[in-house]
This record gives structure tokens, sequence and C-alpha cells, in this order.
């Protein structure tokens, strides 16, 4: 069993579970690097806790993409 692995896993599970009530409420979404897409010249990605659409509107400036939530 590798150890490491879990920790990681237990960190993400505690950090999803902060966002979807702490940061989420208060529009505080953050985009999840891993579902980042490039549309025309638009990149769109998640938020991590709450899966809602965002879009990037400038570098490191993401916010939730209210044509599709
Ligand atoms: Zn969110």
């Amino acid at each position: 069993m590798d150890f490491e692995d879990d920790k990681r896993r237990f960190l993400r599970i505690l950090d999803n579970l902060y966002g979807r009530m702490f940061r989420c409420p208060r529009g505080k979404h953050k985009r999840s690097s891993s579902h980042i897409r490039k549309t025309g010249d638009q990149y769109t990605s998640r938020c991590r806790s709450c899966r809602k659409p965002m879009v990037r509107l400038s570098k490191r400036n993401w916010a939730l993409d209210n044509r599709r939530a």
C-alpha cells in the first residue's frame, strides 16, 4: 500500500469539503488545473469543489461561466 497516495487523496477530499462549505458559497471558486480546455481564444475549466463551469478572464483571474452555469 502507498501511504503517500492515501494522504494526498485525504487532503484533496478535505480541500474539496472546505471549498464547498466556505469558498464556493462566497463566490471564491478554485479552477481545476486538470479540467482546463481551450476553445477558440477562451480558456474554460471547472471549479475544483462544486464543478461549476468557469471561464478565464485574464491571467490568474477566473470567474464562473454564467452563460452555462
Ligand atoms: Zn465552486
